[in-house]
């Protein structure tokens, strides 16, 4: 059983058809249409839209497990992935969970926690508070020995939310108030802690898979350094700034991280890399993690099976000298959100969707014509991915599938990757965290135009300007491509006939 919705839903669901494993999907009332309900061999209602009756409920996931008799669970990322609650009632029920067991969860949650245990083995630290912020006079302590700026952080948080940053004593007060206010509402807990903020650094991960009698492999490093308010943005493999050296240092940290926390199935430790080249640890993720595609394009390896061959007691399918890295991926995150009104989520329905193709093309998403994208989930729609020998060769695929992609109906953060795809540091693999905010500030998304508007609009300008040769191309869903092709097809200033549009 897949406890879990849309594109992941339907990719676990793909490597179990290969290894000829039944599925039984779990579906809210809003999801009955989507494609994870349709693939799964069986599919079980789970409650209303909202997450915390339906996806993060326990009892009904248990109950839909137990109904239809299945041996494992997936829990797939985000909602119950991590809980360590979900696994225990599993494993008490005699149900394999595809995952990390409990203790390990249990163990791990705690950031606070699992920093102790890893610097305690000697693996570097970003410096900051060693417990639970307990009062405001605690926090102005803490903040005066670590120096602003500092980052507030939630104990038990992810998905980059109950963070702030506070750069002197006076922001302190509200900066604690709203992370503990988020932190609760995120994930049931206010408990925070502080940590230095570093200045530019690079979010660096390198995806682990532990078997369960000590066997650890890795399977090289993801570079996830372009974020917007501290969520994945653009994520790509391997990363543009390790050297080898560099590389093997990191994967060492890595693997003696899973060593020292004894840890399970797969998994990946994040750490962030100052400008003067320094790792530091961060947190390990529990899970499949969203971005896992691009390292499967350059590995070959389905990370999906390795995590059920883990759980079922098979073991690990390879060894690490079998795995080889081969070519650079480069994974675009799309989301349906409205990258002019500042990134609101915009449910809705879809009312066109085409995937874009071609060699080195990866495209990861439940999206199809008329699917609905119901308010209650996370934003995340499709993830298109693209790998080639080179990195330059990864980016111009890119662009490609990118202005392939159509998806009408509700906007999305297309215009982004596009815009981020053509920077200059980008391009250069020159960028931090800290990039992305910045060249939001003044960027403007290009207005956005359905393929029927411009059908219409070309229709105008072919009767008043007879040029043949010139055809729409079907998916040509933004002005600002439209003026593209039509410019260089027809030399024609393009002015003329895109003005007043
Ligand atoms: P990844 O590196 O896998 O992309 P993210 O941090 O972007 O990790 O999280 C993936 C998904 O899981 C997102 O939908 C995010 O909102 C959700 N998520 C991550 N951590 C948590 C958590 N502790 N509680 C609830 N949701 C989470
Ligand atoms: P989450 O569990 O929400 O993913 P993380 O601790 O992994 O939280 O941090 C999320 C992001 O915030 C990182 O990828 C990084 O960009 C940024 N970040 C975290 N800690 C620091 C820090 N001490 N200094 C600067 N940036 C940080
Ligand atoms: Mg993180």
């Amino acid at each position: 059983m897949i406890a879990n919705r849309g594109e992941i839903a339907l990719r676990i669901i793909r490597t179990c058809k290969k290894l000829r494993v039944k599925t039984v999907g779990v579906y809210s009332d809003p999801d009955i249409e989507l494609r994870h309900v349709v693939e799964a061999d069986e599919a079980v209602h789970i409650g209303p839209g909202e997450p915390s009756k339906s996806y993060l409920n326990i009892p009904s996931i248990l109950e839909a497990a137990n109904e239809s008799n299945v041996d494992a669970v997936h829990p797939g990322y985000g909602f119950l992935a991590e809980n360590p609650d979900l696994a225990r009632a599993c494993e008490e029920s005699g149900l394999i969970f595809v995952g990390p067991p409990s203790r390990i969860l249990g163990r791990v949650a705690n950031k606070l926690e699992s920093k102790r245990v890893v610097s305690e083995a000697g693996i570097p630290v970003i410096p900051g508070s060693r417990k639970e912020v307990s009062s405001l006079e605690d926090a102005e302590g803490e903040a005066r020995r670590i120096g602003f700026p500092i980052l507030v952080k939630a104990v038990f948080g992810g998905g980059g939310r109950g963070l702030r940053i506070i750069r002197s004593l006076r922001e302190l007060k509200g900066g604690l108030e709203r992370a503990g206010a988020e932190a609760k509402t995120g994930f049931g807990r206010s408990d925070l802690y502080l940590e230095k903020y570093l200045d530019k650094p690079r979010h660096i991960e390198v995806q682990v898979i532990a078997g369960r009698r000590g066997k650890v492999l890795h399977l090289g490093e993801r570079e996830c350094s372009l974020q917007r308010r501290y969520q994945k943005i653009l994520e790509e493999t391997p990363s543009p700034v390790l050297k080898n050296l560099e590389r093997k240092r990191l994967v060492g940290l890595a693997l003696k991280v899973a060593q020292v926390t004894r840890y399970e199935n797969a998994g990946t430790m994040e750490f962030i890399r100052s400008d003067d080249g320094k790792f530091y640890y961060l947190e390990t993720n529990k899970r499949i993690q969203v971005e896992h595609l691009i390292t499967e394009m350059v590995t070959d390896v389905d990370i999906v099976e390795e995590q059920l061959r883990i759980a079922s007691g098979d073991g690990l399918s390879l060894s690490q000298d079998e795995i080889e890295f081969s070519g650079s991926a480069i994974n675009c995150r799309i989301n349906a959100e409205d990258p002019s009104n500042r990134f609101a989520p915009t449910p809705g329905r879809v009312s066109r969707f085409v995937s874009p193709g071609g060699p080195g093309v990866r495209v990861d998403t439940a999206l199809f014509d008329g699917c609905p994208v119901p308010e209650y989930y996370d934003s995340l729609v499709a993830k298109v991915a693209c790998v080639a020998r080179t990195r330059e060769d990864a980016i111009r695929r890119m662009r490609i599938a990118l202005a392939e992609t159509v998806v009408e109906g509700v906007p999305t953060t297309i215009p982004l990757h596009q815009m981020l795809i053509e920077n200059r540091l980008f391009v250069g693999g020159e960028y931090h965290t800290q990039l992305l905010d910045g060249l939001l500030k003044d960027w403007q998304p290009p207005s956005v135009i359905t393929s029927e508007e411009a059908a219409a609009v070309y229709a105008v300008v072919r009767n008043r300007i007879a040029i043949p040769s010139i055809a729409v191309p079907p998916g040509l869903a933004r002005k600002s491509d439209w003026r593209s092709s039509f410019q260089e097809r027809s030399n024609l200033r393009p002015a003329l006939y895109v003005e007043g549009i």
